[in-house]
């Protein structure tokens, strides 16, 4: 399988950048972060500069949102798409967006920089298809009750287009905790970075669900092996209208890339 370590005995490392100078699965620890959906113009220009003086590379945010419900903000669409392009020509961050419909891949391609397929698209198999018929990086979260192996074989579908350029993300998986929003599964980390050679990030925001719990996950993601987290920030979270009760303010975000970079150093 093209995922496999017995397939490649070297670690995949993804350059992005200008000067591709940011390395996802090199030495260093890559954060993305940013709010979970595009809300305009000036909460992107605000939480890009915040999170980039607190050392994030990549910024983060979604234009096509998958709510659960129909009525909820569905998000800007192109026009959040061009806030990101914006945005990205001033900070010199590339953008990670996330693409939900095959008939978008060509649209959200031709803007962002890494593809994010969400949780609720693992095994949508035509959308993974299609993004491997692209050149972009692709982020590909682990669905909300898939198996390890499951998510290693979502990953095979966009590889076997010849994309290879796949991130693996665990971002907390549905058990009988109510406490949590969903449950980190912090031993995927070492599982799969002994199973695949590719990048392997972790989505404390969406597993945790509350602010409180973003930092602690975080080091325990970096503390078990993690290549990099993906981070939810906003300039005001009580305001947010997606995943406000999960998100940072800049000043929370600061801290927890402290704490996280003298996890980093201790590993
Ligand atoms: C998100 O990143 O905002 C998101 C919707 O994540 P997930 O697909 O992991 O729920
Ligand atoms: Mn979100």
């Amino acid at each position: 399988k093209l995922a496999s370590r017995e397939f490649s005995v070297q670690s995949t490392a993804i350059r992005l950048g200008d000067a591709a100078d940011t390395v996802i699965g090199g030495r260093d620890l890559v954060v993305i972060a940013g709010p979970c959906s595009v809300e305009g113009r000036e909460m992107m220009h605000e939480t890009a500069h915040a999170v980039q003086r607190s050392g994030a590379r990549l910024l983060r945010a979604g234009a096509f949102k998958p709510r659960s419900s129909p009525y909820a903000f569905q998000g800007m669409g192109e026009e959040g798409l061009k806030i990101l392009a914006e945005v990205r020509a001033e900070t010199g961050m590339p953008i990670v967006t996330e693409v939900m419909d095959t008939r978008q891949v060509e649209l959200v391609a031709s803007y962002a920089d890494v593809l994010q397929i969400g949780a609720r698209n693992m095994q949508n198999f035509p959308l993974l298809t299609e993004v491997g018929r692209t050149q972009r990086p692709v982020l590909l979260k682990r669905g909300l009750s898939a198996t390890i192996t499951e998510l290693l074989m979502a990953a095979e579908y966009i590889m076997a287009q010849g994309n290879g350029d796949v991130i693996l993300c665990e971002r907390g998986i549905r058990t009988y905790e109510t406490a949590t929003r969903n449950t980190l599964d912090v031993a995927a980390i070492p599982v799969l970075k002994r199973e695949t050679h590719l990048p392997v990030m972790v989505d404390p925001s969406h597993a945790g669900g509350r602010a409180h719990l973003v930092a602690p996950l975080a080091m325990a993601a970096v503390a078990a092996g993690a290549d990099g987290l993906i981070v939810e920030v906003h300039p005001h979270p009580a305001t947010a209208k997606s995943d406000g009760e999960q998100s940072l303010e800049p000043s929370a975000f600061a801290s927890m890339m402290q704490q996280v970079r003298s996890v980093a150093l201790a590993v």
